[in-house]
Protein backbone atom coordinates (compact mmCIF):
# COMPACT_ATOMS: atom_id res chain seq x y z
CA UNK A 1 0.00 0.00 0.00
CA UNK A 2 1.52 3.64 -1.11
CA UNK A 3 0.27 6.55 0.83
CA UNK A 4 1.46 8.75 -1.72
CA UNK A 5 4.20 10.20 1.02
CA UNK A 6 8.01 10.48 -0.05
CA UNK A 7 10.14 7.80 1.29
CA UNK A 8 12.39 9.31 3.61
CA UNK A 9 14.57 6.49 3.76
CA UNK A 10 14.91 6.24 -0.02
CA UNK A 11 16.23 10.46 0.48
CA UNK A 12 18.58 9.14 3.00
CA UNK A 13 19.97 6.90 0.88
CA UNK A 14 20.55 9.62 -1.51
CA UNK A 15 21.85 11.79 0.65
CA UNK A 16 24.54 9.17 1.90
CA UNK A 17 25.83 8.29 -1.79
CA UNK A 18 25.85 12.00 -2.51
CA UNK A 19 27.96 12.14 0.39
CA UNK A 20 30.19 9.23 -1.02
CA UNK A 21 30.70 10.66 -4.37
CA UNK A 22 32.21 13.83 -3.09
CA UNK A 23 34.44 11.72 -0.13
CA UNK A 24 32.50 13.55 2.37
CA UNK A 25 31.68 10.61 4.01
CA UNK A 26 32.26 10.71 7.96
CA UNK A 27 33.45 6.96 9.73
CA UNK A 28 33.54 6.49 13.28
CA UNK A 29 36.36 4.66 14.01
CA UNK A 30 37.14 2.91 17.62
CA UNK A 31 40.58 4.82 19.08
CA UNK A 32 42.06 2.82 21.91
CA UNK A 33 44.31 5.15 24.34
CA UNK A 34 48.03 4.42 24.45
CA UNK A 35 49.09 7.22 26.11
CA UNK A 36 48.40 11.13 26.07
CA UNK A 37 48.92 11.45 22.22
CA UNK A 38 48.94 7.77 21.11
CA UNK A 39 45.95 5.79 20.48
CA UNK A 40 45.85 2.26 18.63
CA UNK A 41 42.93 2.58 15.77
CA UNK A 42 42.43 -0.65 13.28
CA UNK A 43 45.27 -2.42 14.63
CA UNK A 44 47.82 0.11 14.44
CA UNK A 45 49.48 2.55 16.81
CA UNK A 46 49.44 6.35 15.96
CA UNK A 47 51.04 9.38 16.89
CA UNK A 48 47.80 12.00 18.01
CA UNK A 49 48.15 15.04 16.22
CA UNK A 50 44.42 15.94 15.85
CA UNK A 51 43.19 16.23 19.65
CA UNK A 52 42.40 19.23 21.53
CA UNK A 53 44.14 18.11 24.69
CA UNK A 54 46.28 20.81 24.34
CA UNK A 55 47.84 20.64 28.06
CA UNK A 56 47.54 16.71 27.83
CA UNK A 57 45.61 16.77 31.18
CA UNK A 58 42.92 14.00 30.13
CA UNK A 59 45.19 11.74 31.21
CA UNK A 60 46.88 13.24 34.45
CA UNK A 61 47.16 11.57 37.44
CA UNK A 62 45.71 14.60 39.32
CA UNK A 63 42.50 14.87 37.49
CA UNK A 64 41.83 10.67 37.54
CA UNK A 65 42.58 10.98 41.64
CA UNK A 66 39.99 13.75 41.95
CA UNK A 67 37.60 12.07 39.62
CA UNK A 68 37.95 8.72 41.71
CA UNK A 69 37.46 10.30 44.96
CA UNK A 70 34.86 12.07 44.13
CA UNK A 71 32.89 8.70 42.67
CA UNK A 72 33.30 7.91 46.25
CA UNK A 73 31.76 11.01 47.64
CA UNK A 74 29.02 11.12 45.35
CA UNK A 75 28.40 8.14 43.18
CA UNK A 76 28.48 8.38 39.21
CA UNK A 77 25.57 10.39 37.38
CA UNK A 78 24.17 13.29 39.17
CA UNK A 79 20.62 12.12 39.15
CA UNK A 80 18.66 15.30 38.07
CA UNK A 81 18.93 18.74 36.48
CA UNK A 82 21.18 21.64 38.50
CA UNK A 83 17.33 23.11 39.38
CA UNK A 84 16.06 20.06 40.94
CA UNK A 85 19.09 18.05 43.47
CA UNK A 86 21.47 17.75 41.15
CA UNK A 87 23.46 20.44 41.63
CA UNK A 88 25.85 19.85 44.19
CA UNK A 89 29.05 20.96 46.22
CA UNK A 90 31.57 19.52 43.07
CA UNK A 91 29.48 21.75 40.77
CA UNK A 92 29.20 24.77 43.00
CA UNK A 93 33.06 25.11 43.94
CA UNK A 94 33.76 24.56 40.26
CA UNK A 95 31.77 27.91 39.36
CA UNK A 96 33.30 29.37 42.10
CA UNK A 97 36.55 28.45 40.66
CA UNK A 98 36.37 29.55 37.63
CA UNK A 99 34.62 32.58 38.21
CA UNK A 100 37.63 33.88 40.86
CA UNK A 101 40.25 32.33 38.33
CA UNK A 102 38.29 35.10 35.35
CA UNK A 103 38.08 38.02 37.84
CA UNK A 104 34.32 37.80 36.94
CA UNK A 105 31.35 37.79 39.72
CA UNK A 106 29.40 34.37 38.72
CA UNK A 107 29.97 31.96 36.41
CA UNK A 108 27.27 29.04 35.29
CA UNK A 109 28.31 25.27 34.65
CA UNK A 110 26.86 23.93 31.27
CA UNK A 111 26.73 19.80 30.18
CA UNK A 112 28.89 20.67 27.02
CA UNK A 113 30.23 24.04 25.13
CA UNK A 114 27.30 22.68 22.54
CA UNK A 115 25.01 22.91 25.07
CA UNK A 116 26.08 26.07 26.47
CA UNK A 117 26.24 28.13 23.36
CA UNK A 118 22.53 26.79 22.03
CA UNK A 119 21.73 28.31 25.78
CA UNK A 120 23.87 31.58 26.08
CA UNK A 121 22.11 32.58 22.08
CA UNK A 122 18.56 31.56 22.71
CA UNK A 123 18.45 32.79 26.76
CA UNK A 124 19.70 36.19 25.48
CA UNK A 125 17.78 36.78 22.51
CA UNK A 126 14.49 36.14 20.96
CA UNK A 127 12.76 37.13 17.50
CA UNK A 128 13.15 41.31 16.45
CA UNK A 129 17.05 41.35 18.43
CA UNK A 130 19.68 40.86 16.52
CA UNK A 131 23.17 38.37 16.50
CA UNK A 132 26.06 39.53 14.55
CA UNK A 133 29.08 37.20 14.30
CA UNK A 134 31.84 36.10 12.07
CA UNK A 135 31.19 33.70 9.88
CA UNK A 136 33.89 31.19 10.88
CA UNK A 137 31.84 31.13 14.32
CA UNK A 138 32.15 27.69 15.75
CA UNK A 139 28.79 25.53 14.58
CA UNK A 140 27.33 26.10 17.41
CA UNK A 141 27.03 29.72 17.82
CA UNK A 142 24.94 29.47 14.85
CA UNK A 143 22.67 27.17 16.19
CA UNK A 144 22.08 28.72 19.27
CA UNK A 145 21.36 31.81 17.06
CA UNK A 146 19.06 30.19 14.97
CA UNK A 147 17.48 28.71 18.13
CA UNK A 148 16.93 32.20 19.74
CA UNK A 149 14.63 33.32 15.93
CA UNK A 150 16.83 36.60 16.41
CA UNK A 151 17.78 38.15 13.22
CA UNK A 152 21.67 36.47 12.35
CA UNK A 153 23.79 38.52 10.64
CA UNK A 154 27.53 37.00 9.99
CA UNK A 155 30.33 39.35 9.33
CA UNK A 156 33.42 38.67 6.67
CA UNK A 157 35.98 36.89 9.27
CA UNK A 158 37.61 39.03 11.69
CA UNK A 159 36.64 41.97 9.69
CA UNK A 160 35.50 44.68 12.72
CA UNK A 161 34.18 47.29 10.05
CA UNK A 162 31.20 45.04 8.80
CA UNK A 163 30.54 44.27 12.00
CA UNK A 164 30.07 48.07 12.82
CA UNK A 165 27.82 48.06 9.83
CA UNK A 166 25.71 45.18 10.59
CA UNK A 167 25.34 46.49 14.08
CA UNK A 168 25.18 50.55 13.09
CA UNK A 169 21.84 48.85 10.44
CA UNK A 170 19.69 47.88 13.11
CA UNK A 171 19.67 50.19 16.24
CA UNK A 172 16.63 49.48 17.56
CA UNK A 173 17.10 45.89 18.17
CA UNK A 174 19.05 44.47 21.19
CA UNK A 175 22.17 43.21 20.26
CA UNK A 176 24.61 40.72 20.99
CA UNK A 177 28.08 40.05 18.78
CA UNK A 178 29.57 36.84 19.15
CA UNK A 179 32.75 35.73 18.22
CA UNK A 180 35.24 32.54 18.70
CA UNK A 181 38.28 33.59 21.00
CA UNK A 182 40.79 31.12 18.91
CA UNK A 183 38.94 29.83 15.46
CA UNK A 184 38.49 25.85 15.46
CA UNK A 185 39.61 25.55 11.87
CA UNK A 186 42.25 28.24 11.94
CA UNK A 187 44.29 28.94 14.97
CA UNK A 188 43.73 32.37 14.23
CA UNK A 189 42.42 34.70 17.08
CA UNK A 190 39.69 37.28 17.35
CA UNK A 191 40.37 40.89 17.20
CA UNK A 192 38.89 41.17 20.66
CA UNK A 193 39.92 44.91 21.54
CA UNK A 194 38.41 46.27 18.60
CA UNK A 195 35.16 44.05 18.65
CA UNK A 196 34.51 44.97 22.44
CA UNK A 197 35.60 49.13 21.18
CA UNK A 198 32.42 48.21 18.74
CA UNK A 199 30.00 46.81 21.24
CA UNK A 200 30.64 49.30 23.87
CA UNK A 201 29.97 51.94 21.13
CA UNK A 202 26.90 50.45 19.88
CA UNK A 203 25.47 49.17 23.01
CA UNK A 204 25.88 45.75 22.20
CA UNK A 205 26.80 42.61 24.38
CA UNK A 206 29.92 40.60 23.93
CA UNK A 207 30.10 36.78 23.80
CA UNK A 208 33.24 35.04 23.33
CA UNK A 209 33.64 31.64 22.69
CA UNK A 210 36.68 30.86 24.15
CA UNK A 211 36.82 27.08 23.96
CA UNK A 212 40.64 26.46 22.20
CA UNK A 213 41.94 29.71 24.18
CA UNK A 214 41.16 28.65 27.63
CA UNK A 215 44.01 27.54 29.37
CA UNK A 216 46.46 27.95 26.41
CA UNK A 217 46.96 31.35 26.14
CA UNK A 218 47.33 34.54 28.53
CA UNK A 219 48.53 35.12 32.12
CA UNK A 220 47.62 31.50 34.52
CA UNK A 221 45.75 30.49 30.85
CA UNK A 222 42.86 32.63 30.94
CA UNK A 223 42.27 32.71 27.66
CA UNK A 224 42.44 35.04 24.59
CA UNK A 225 41.15 38.61 25.85
CA UNK A 226 43.62 38.04 28.86
CA UNK A 227 46.43 37.20 26.80
CA UNK A 228 45.35 40.82 24.27
CA UNK A 229 45.67 42.24 27.59
CA UNK A 230 41.69 43.27 27.82
CA UNK A 231 40.09 43.89 31.17
CA UNK A 232 37.62 40.89 32.33
CA UNK A 233 34.56 42.97 32.29
CA UNK A 234 35.37 44.12 28.49
CA UNK A 235 34.02 40.11 27.28
CA UNK A 236 30.64 40.50 28.95
CA UNK A 237 29.91 36.81 28.68
CA UNK A 238 33.20 34.45 28.59
CA UNK A 239 32.74 30.61 27.72
CA UNK A 240 35.37 28.39 28.78
CA UNK A 241 34.92 24.49 27.19
CA UNK A 242 35.94 21.85 30.03
CA UNK A 243 36.90 19.08 27.50
CA UNK A 244 40.20 20.21 25.66
CA UNK A 245 42.88 22.22 27.23
CA UNK A 246 41.01 21.11 30.93
CA UNK A 247 40.86 17.63 29.91
CA UNK A 248 37.73 16.88 31.26
CA UNK A 249 34.25 17.59 29.86
CA UNK A 250 31.40 20.18 29.93
CA UNK A 251 31.31 23.86 30.02
CA UNK A 252 31.27 27.12 31.96
CA UNK A 253 29.87 30.76 30.97
CA UNK A 254 31.29 33.37 32.95
CA UNK A 255 30.13 37.28 33.74
CA UNK A 256 27.83 39.63 35.35
CA UNK A 257 25.09 38.60 38.34
CA UNK A 258 22.66 39.84 35.71
CA UNK A 259 23.80 37.75 32.62
CA UNK A 260 24.52 34.55 34.12
CA UNK A 261 21.46 35.00 36.27
CA UNK A 262 19.77 34.92 32.68
CA UNK A 263 21.16 32.11 31.86
CA UNK A 264 20.04 30.09 35.16
CA UNK A 265 16.52 31.26 34.69
CA UNK A 266 16.10 30.74 30.64
CA UNK A 267 18.88 28.55 29.15
CA UNK A 268 16.45 25.57 28.03
CA UNK A 269 19.92 23.42 27.92
CA UNK A 270 21.01 24.39 30.85
CA UNK A 271 17.02 23.91 32.49
CA UNK A 272 16.11 20.74 30.90
CA UNK A 273 19.14 18.67 31.37
CA UNK A 274 20.60 15.74 33.67
CA UNK A 275 23.92 18.34 35.60
CA UNK A 276 27.24 17.02 35.06
CA UNK A 277 28.31 14.00 36.95
CA UNK A 278 30.18 15.52 39.89
CA UNK A 279 33.28 13.42 39.20
CA UNK A 280 33.56 15.04 36.17
CA UNK A 281 33.07 18.78 37.91
CA UNK A 282 35.59 17.56 40.14
CA UNK A 283 38.66 16.41 37.86
CA UNK A 284 37.72 20.09 35.72
CA UNK A 285 38.90 21.85 39.55
CA UNK A 286 41.40 19.47 39.56
CA UNK A 287 42.53 20.84 35.91
CA UNK A 288 42.36 24.41 37.10
CA UNK A 289 44.30 23.74 39.95
CA UNK A 290 46.94 22.64 37.84
CA UNK A 291 46.42 25.46 35.08
CA UNK A 292 46.82 28.27 37.43
CA UNK A 293 49.99 26.96 38.87
CA UNK A 294 53.45 26.51 37.74
CA UNK A 295 52.55 23.23 36.13
CA UNK A 296 50.30 24.93 33.52
CA UNK A 297 52.62 27.47 32.92
CA UNK A 298 55.15 24.88 32.38
CA UNK A 299 52.84 23.29 30.15
CA UNK A 300 51.95 26.62 28.02
CA UNK A 301 55.74 27.09 27.50
CA UNK A 302 56.37 23.26 26.26
CA UNK A 303 53.50 23.78 24.20
CA UNK A 304 54.31 27.15 23.05
CA UNK A 305 58.11 25.73 21.93
CA UNK A 306 56.51 22.52 20.36
CA UNK A 307 54.55 25.19 17.79
CA UNK A 308 57.43 27.41 17.03
CA UNK A 309 59.26 24.54 16.28
CA UNK A 310 56.24 22.92 14.27
CA UNK A 311 56.13 26.41 12.27
CA UNK A 312 59.93 26.99 11.64
CA UNK A 313 60.34 23.21 10.22
CA UNK A 314 57.23 23.70 7.88
CA UNK A 315 58.11 26.78 6.62
CA UNK A 316 62.13 25.61 5.95
CA UNK A 317 59.93 22.29 4.16
CA UNK A 318 57.97 25.06 2.48
CA UNK A 319 54.53 23.45 3.49
CA UNK A 320 51.59 26.02 2.98
CA UNK A 321 51.10 26.85 6.43
CA UNK A 322 48.23 29.95 7.55
CA UNK A 323 49.68 32.30 10.36
CA UNK A 324 48.63 30.67 13.65
CA UNK A 325 49.76 31.68 16.58
CA UNK A 326 48.27 28.68 18.91
CA UNK A 327 48.50 25.07 18.80
CA UNK A 328 45.93 25.29 16.16
CA UNK A 329 47.89 24.52 12.56
CA UNK A 330 45.85 24.38 9.26
CA UNK A 331 47.68 22.79 6.45
CA UNK A 332 45.15 23.95 3.45
CA UNK A 333 45.12 21.74 0.59
CA UNK A 334 42.48 22.90 -1.26
CA UNK A 335 40.10 19.89 -2.82
CA UNK A 336 38.91 17.69 -0.71
CA UNK A 337 39.87 14.63 -1.85
CA UNK A 338 43.29 15.83 -1.35
CA UNK A 339 42.83 16.34 2.27
CA UNK A 340 41.42 12.78 2.89
CA UNK A 341 44.60 11.58 0.94
CA UNK A 342 46.98 13.10 2.44
CA UNK A 343 45.31 12.31 6.13
CA UNK A 344 45.23 8.34 4.60
CA UNK A 345 48.87 9.04 3.70
CA UNK A 346 50.19 10.17 6.91
CA UNK A 347 48.05 7.38 8.80
CA UNK A 348 49.93 4.65 6.91
CA UNK A 349 52.89 6.54 8.72
CA UNK A 350 51.94 6.34 12.03
CA UNK A 351 50.62 9.73 12.42
CA UNK A 352 46.52 10.84 13.01
CA UNK A 353 45.62 14.27 11.27
CA UNK A 354 42.22 15.33 10.65
CA UNK A 355 41.18 15.98 7.24
CA UNK A 356 38.64 18.93 7.30
CA UNK A 357 36.12 19.05 4.90
CA UNK A 358 33.02 21.33 4.54
CA UNK A 359 30.19 22.15 5.79
CA UNK A 360 33.31 22.21 8.89
CA UNK A 361 34.93 24.64 6.55
CA UNK A 362 34.48 26.62 3.58
CA UNK A 363 34.36 24.95 -0.03
CA UNK A 364 37.83 24.96 -1.71
CA UNK A 365 39.46 25.00 1.46
CA UNK A 366 39.97 21.29 2.86
CA UNK A 367 42.72 21.08 5.17
CA UNK A 368 44.51 19.08 6.99
CA UNK A 369 44.18 20.30 11.18
CA UNK A 370 47.19 19.66 12.79
CA UNK A 371 47.43 19.96 16.75
CA UNK A 372 49.92 20.26 19.33
CA UNK A 373 49.87 18.71 22.69
CA UNK A 374 52.56 19.53 25.64
CA UNK A 375 52.82 15.86 25.96
CA UNK A 376 54.44 15.63 22.05
CA UNK A 377 58.23 15.15 21.85
CA UNK A 378 60.56 17.56 20.18
CA UNK A 379 61.36 14.31 17.55
CA UNK A 380 57.62 13.08 16.96
CA UNK A 381 57.17 16.71 15.64
CA UNK A 382 59.88 16.59 13.38
CA UNK A 383 58.80 13.18 12.05
CA UNK A 384 55.46 14.49 11.25
CA UNK A 385 57.22 17.59 9.53
CA UNK A 386 59.59 14.83 7.45
CA UNK A 387 56.19 12.90 6.49
CA UNK A 388 53.70 16.35 5.71
CA UNK A 389 57.00 17.14 3.52
CA UNK A 390 56.35 13.38 1.79
CA UNK A 391 52.60 13.35 1.85
CA UNK A 392 51.96 16.96 0.17
CA UNK A 393 53.90 16.43 -2.40
CA UNK A 394 52.12 12.72 -3.15
CA UNK A 395 49.10 14.55 -3.19
CA UNK A 396 49.79 16.79 -5.59
CA UNK A 397 51.33 14.73 -7.85
C1 LIG B 1 34.68 22.33 20.67
C2 LIG B 1 34.02 23.63 20.55
C3 LIG B 1 32.77 23.85 21.13
C4 LIG B 1 31.97 22.75 21.73
O1 LIG B 1 32.43 22.41 22.98
P1 LIG B 1 32.10 20.98 23.57
O2 LIG B 1 32.36 21.11 25.01
O3 LIG B 1 32.98 20.02 22.86
O4 LIG B 1 30.65 20.71 23.27
C5 LIG B 1 32.27 25.13 21.10
N1 LIG B 1 32.93 26.14 20.50
C6 LIG B 1 34.11 25.94 19.90
C7 LIG B 1 34.80 27.09 19.26
C8 LIG B 1 34.69 24.69 19.90
O5 LIG B 1 35.85 24.49 19.29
Amino acid sequence: MSSGRPCLRARLAGLASTLREQARWRALRCWEPLGPVQARVEGRAQVLFCGNDYLGLATHPALRDAAVAAIGRCGVGAGSAHLVTGHGPEHAALEEEVAEWLGRPRALLFGSGYLANLGILQALLGPGDLCVQDKLNHACLLDGARLSGALLRRYPHADVEAAARQLATRREACAVLATDGVFSMDGDIAPLAELAALCRREGALLVVDDAHGAGVLGEQGRGTAAMLGLPAEAVDLQLVTLGKAFGAYGAVVAGDATLVEALLQRARSYLFTTALPPAVAAAARAALRLIRGEEGARRRERLAALTARFRRGAEQLGLPLRPSPTPIQPLVLGADARAVAASAALARRGFAVAAIRPPTVPEGQARLRITLSAEHRADQVDALLEALHEVVREVAA
